[in-house]
């Protein structure tokens, strides 16, 4: 298999996340302060809930290594899924925020490690 660069990879996220539909803003019904509806608002995804999306694929990767440690699990439809699974859901998300708010995840990653390889052993002390 050829091995694809973060921005390839980005690009593949984006286009499946656009012919599938998740980047189109939703339609929800607004309502008023008793809860009645009086209207219909369209709303984009924020980078709040892009991070909490991150977050609760992290969660899934607990339950899943709760339930079935690193065992390749299938769902009934053949559904990848288990803790590796959702390692790659979380790594997919992580694409999809940095693509949708033009972060340039290669050179910050780049960045981050140049700056991580000056800092002393354990950061000078700190314990797990
Ligand atoms: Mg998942």
């Amino acid at each position: 298999m050829a091995v694809k660069t973060l921005n390839e990879l980005m690009d593949e996220v984006r286009d499946l996340n656009l012919i599938q539909g998740w980047r189109n803003p939703r339609e929800v019904v607004t309502v008023d302060p008793d809860g009645i509806p009086v209207g219909k608002a369209l709303v984009h995804t924020s980078m709040v809930e892009l991070l909490a999306l991150i977050g609760t694929e992290c969660s899934e990767a607990i339950d899943a290594y709760r339930d079935y440690k690193l065992a390749d699990i299938r769902g009934d439809n053949g559904k990848p899924e288990g803790v590796r699974s959702e390692l790659a859901d979380i790594f997919i998300r992580l694409l999809d925020v940095c693509d949708i708010f033009g972060v340039d995840l290669e050179m910050e990653y780049e960045r981050k490690m140049a700056f991580n390889r000056t800092r002393p052993f354990r950061h000078g002390g700190k314990t797990l």
